[in-house]
């Protein structure tokens, strides 16, 4: 069976047929490094992921290219507010996504571009936009004349007047047409140095839209064949990178097959961090709610349908995988399920494959787990919590210990270290801070 998938171009499933089958290449909307990832970045990472790994066990090669965005207006104003440098920001946030992505056992892309790396291709794809007529720069801006675009609007099946009926778009008085979007600004002066950069229309930086058409071009080449992101992204972002890489590179359709997520919702509220209703990997993890059973309950839902989060969903991941744990035998030369890749392979029917899992046990099902990314640890480890969120729970009751002590509330700090002493868990006071270590 060849992969199918939902392509929202096309409002079809189609069956994957890679421009080039010796490497097949994705390119997926990383995460803006402003703020430590929710479940609901975590859910669009796992789908990603889950169907690198499929394409990676169908074909030869895969070439997987997730962008991390470490400029932008977010990213500004949190590090404003922090009183720390943009870099220094988006330094912490993008090792905190790792190690959260890492702990739901999502493999690393095979290139993981960061935008301020790109400003040079950006700025190049802009200056074939302008030279072709198709942007223009007003008032230290570059924008993006959408009606010279005839096929504008192709993803999301717009047209340009309904966009501007919509008011989704910004009116400002540089811009020739109220639909038009930018792909150059400039800096402000307060900005600092690390999101300004020298462009032939001034000191300034890329609109989101260009950071990946420019990143995607650098690593994949102008056509390649799969690209994803949440469905949040469709329109404008998606809309407009088509636009503009079609556009620039003269003959290219750009991606052949767009992937878009569902949400992953609150009470049937998308989970945001502009709406406040969202729950981090971090803050599961430090109450030592297993990376798997996370993995586990993101999974239990198609991707392309609205997942709603809930307690009970991750107790009954984690019961199931407590199941799973005790049946399972290492697994030595064991194939991945026939009927778990052919239900992946249906435009990645995920709540199927992990039925089918169910249906297993021995070393047959410890190959087709870990093949989902399950079931990555001993038996022992497992019920013993020697998980990475178990490390995390550690430093975060370190950490609650030296905040009691700073407040001189030795009760506090003594009962900590008698929980984990309790645990297992000893502790080291030196000049240097606090070392543990299992006793
Ligand atoms: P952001 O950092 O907000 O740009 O989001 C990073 C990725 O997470 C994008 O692909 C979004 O579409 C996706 N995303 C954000 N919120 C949700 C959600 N509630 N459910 C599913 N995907 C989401
Ligand atoms: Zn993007």
């Amino acid at each position: 069976m060849t992969i199918h998938l939902s392509n929202t171009l096309t409002r079809t499933v189609e069956p994957l047929a890679p421009l080039d089958p010796s490497n097949v290449r994705m390119y997926v909307c990383g995460p803006t490094v402003y703020a430590r990832p929710h479940i609901g970045n975590a859910r669009s990472v796992v789908v990603y992921d889950v169907l690198y790994r499929l394409l990676a066990h169908d074909f030869p090669r895969v070439t997987y290219v997730r962008n991390i965005t470490d400029v932008d207006d977010k990213i500004n104003a949190a590090a404003v507010e922090r009183g720390i440098t943009i870099r220094a920001l988006t330094e912490e946030v993008m090792g905190q996504f790792h190690d959260d992505m890492g702990a739901l056992s999502c493999l690393k892309p095979t290139v993981e571009p960061r935008a301020t790396e790109h400003i040079a291709q950006m700025i190049a794809m802009i200056e074939a936009l302008i030279e072709k007529g198709f942007a223009y720069a007003a008032d230290g801006h570059v924008l993006f004349r959408v009606q010279k675009d005839p096929n504008y609007g192709q993803l999301s099946r717009r047209s340009v007047k309904d966009m501007v009926a919509g008011a989704r778009v910004e009116v400002a008085p540089y811009k020739e047409y109220a639909g038009d979007f930018v792909l150059w600004k400039p800096a402000s002066e307060k900005d600092d140095a690390s999101s300004k950069f020298d462009s032939p229309w001034g000191v300034g930086r890329p609109g989101w839209h260009i950071e990946c058409s420019a990143m995607s071009a650098t690593h994949l080449g102008n056509d390649f064949d799969i690209h994803g992101g949440g469905a949040d992204l469709m329109f404008p972002h998606h809309e407009n990178e088509i636009a503009q890489s079609t556009c620039a590179h003269t003959g290219s359709h750009y991606a052949k097959l767009w992937v878009h997520n569902g949400f992953l919702t609150v009470n049937g509220e998308k989970m945001s961090k502009s709406l406040g209703n969202f729950i981090t990997v971090h803050d599961l993890l430090s109450k030592g709610v297993k990376g798997e059973a996370i993995r586990f309950a993101l999974m239990s839902t198609r991707y392309n349908e609205p997942l709603d989060w809930s307690e009970k969903l991750l107790e009954d991941s984690e019961k199931v995988l407590n199941r799973l744990y005790r049946q399972a035998a290492p697994a030595d030369g064991n194939e991945v399920s026939a009927d778990i890749l052919d239900a992946l392979r249906d435009n990645l029917n995920t709540p199927k494959a992990l039925a089918i899992l169910q249906t297993l046990d021995g070393a047959a099902l410890k190959a087709s787990a870990n093949f989902l990314g399950l079931l990555n640890q001993t038996a022992e480890a497992w019920f013993q919590g020697d998980a990475t969120s178990d490390v995390l729970w550690i430093e975060v009751q370190i950490e609650a210990r030296n905040e009691a002590k700073k407040a001189r509330d030795f009760a506090q700090s003594d009962a900590i270290r008698d929980l984990l002493k309790a645990k297992g868990i000893v502790l080291e006071d030196s000049a240097e801070g606090t070392t543990w270590r299992r006793a």
